[in-house]
């Protein structure tokens, strides 16, 4: 199923799927049917209920995993159905190793609903391998990372922490929602299953809410195969229709959306109202070699701290052209405010513990000229500006 002779983008396009072998088409079919039809009373075909098997869903399961490197996809109705139906390889009694500046989503799964199952957490900052080491207990059974993270953007070592996980026996679940298979490899690396908001990234164009998960080996494709029917938040076929051609121009939007992201990061880095920019691709990047080391860039997605929430709030309402909301990934440019957006279900305390104030605002690069971007944005900072000079002058 590998095909190692081509590249990334041009396997985007000609993978399994690139034609529908009944027809010709160069679109994979959308498969309504809920079921089908068995000829041989003792020997059912391939398909018998789409909630186990659907062709179209089937077509997105198969590229994903050939594009990470796996073998075998699953397409889930949401990121966070393919994150919780994941954690269902694990039982009660275990204990996961997990990043502490995870998903908001995954934090509120993993503190509020698996605690009830009996499955533990220890957080951890991944970027320090011995916090790391020392979060191990004797019930460890998965270590959980995400990087770079959200919003802050650390970058966690993902062949150390595989290295570890395997010493133990336990499993490694990668985020990859940020980076997508097109900038990062996280099975090649050593993890044992890729996890996805395809809501992102990979479909690309905010008209899709959906998960995909991918895994190493036989063994663990059987084992999530079994939840996913079991537990059945699969994908349906028209959002699976939906993700297979956003994955056509995937390369493509992240390349110029990357460019745009090192321009921008360097802007705001530079900028006297800018107190801290968060962006792997910036040299003074904490992680900035691991992240070249790991990943063939940096991404799309960056976060910046103004000096105060009143700024900030001057500068959200001033900036026109990046859409205010929730969510990344996508063709326009998103500007959010994860205290009140992605992190909103992590209590204040928490969030503050791991950067995430109220200041901070994170923005996804979308396919606009960077240059019209940070005219946008300096017309925003002015209006900082304008105020301070107000309100001095009122003094
Ligand atoms: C959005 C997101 C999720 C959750 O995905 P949904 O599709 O919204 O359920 C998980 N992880 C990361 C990093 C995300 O950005």
């Amino acid at each position: 199923m590998q095909n190692k002779d081509i590249c990334f983008e041009t396997l985007l396009l000609h993978n399994r799927h690139k034609l529908d072998p009944a027809t010709g088409a160069v679109s994979v079919p959308i498969q309504h049917a809920s079921t089908f039809h068995q000829y041989d009373i003792d020997q059912f075909g391939k398909y018998d209920y789409s909630r186990s098997l659907n062709p179209t869903r089937e077509a997105l399961e198969d590229v994903i995993a050939e594009l990470e490197g796996g073998v075998k996809g699953f397409a889930f109705s949401s990121g966070m159905a393919a994150i919780s139906t994941a954690f269902l390889l694990l039982s009660a009694g275990d204990h996961i190793v997990i990043t502490e500046d995870v998903y908001g989503g995954t934090f509120r799964m993993v503190t509020q609903v698996l605690t009830r199952y009996r499955i533990e957490h220890t957080f951890v900052d991944m970027t320090n391998l011995d916090e790391v080491k020392a979060a191990i207990q004797p019930n460890t059974k998965a270590f959980y990372v995400e990087t770079p993270s959200n919003p802050t953007l650390k970058v966690t070592d993902i062949k150390a922490v595989s290295e570890l996980s395997k010493e133990i026996g336990a499993l490694t679940f990668v985020d990859n929602t940020f980076l997508t298979p097109a900038l990062q490899k996280p099975l090649e690396l050593g993890a044992d299953v890729v996890l996805h908001s395809a809501t992102k990234f990979l479909s690309g164009h905010s008209d899709v809410v959906a998960g995909l998960a991918v895994v190493k080996d036989a063994d663990l494709a059987q084992k999530l195969g079994f939840l996913q029917n079991s537990f059945g938040a699969i994908l349906g076929v028209q959002d699976a229709w939906l993700v297979l051609r956003g994955l056509k121009t995937l390369h493509v939007r992240l390349q110029q959306s990357q460019n745009s992201a090192i321009k921008l990061a360097e802007y705001l880095n530079s900028h006297p109202l800018v107190k801290s920019v968060y962006y792997p691709g910036l040299k003074e990047h904490p992680e900035h070699e691991l992240q070249a080391s790991q990943a063939e860039g940096p991404g799309a997605v960056l976060s910046f701290e103004l000096n105060d929430e009143a700024e900030l709030r001057t500068f959200v309402s001033n900036v026109k052209l990046p859409v205010f909301a929730v969510s990344l990934g996508a063709v326009e440019s998103i500007l959010s405010y994860p205290a009140k957006m992605s992190h909103a279900a992590m209590p204040q305390d928490e969030r503050e513990k791991r950067g995430i104030t109220n200041s901070l605002l994170r923005l996804s690069v979308g396919l606009e000229n960077p240059d019209d971007l940070i005219k946008d944005f300096s017309q925003g900072f002015a209006q900082i500006r304008h105020e301070q000079l107000v309100l001095q002058q009122g003094e």
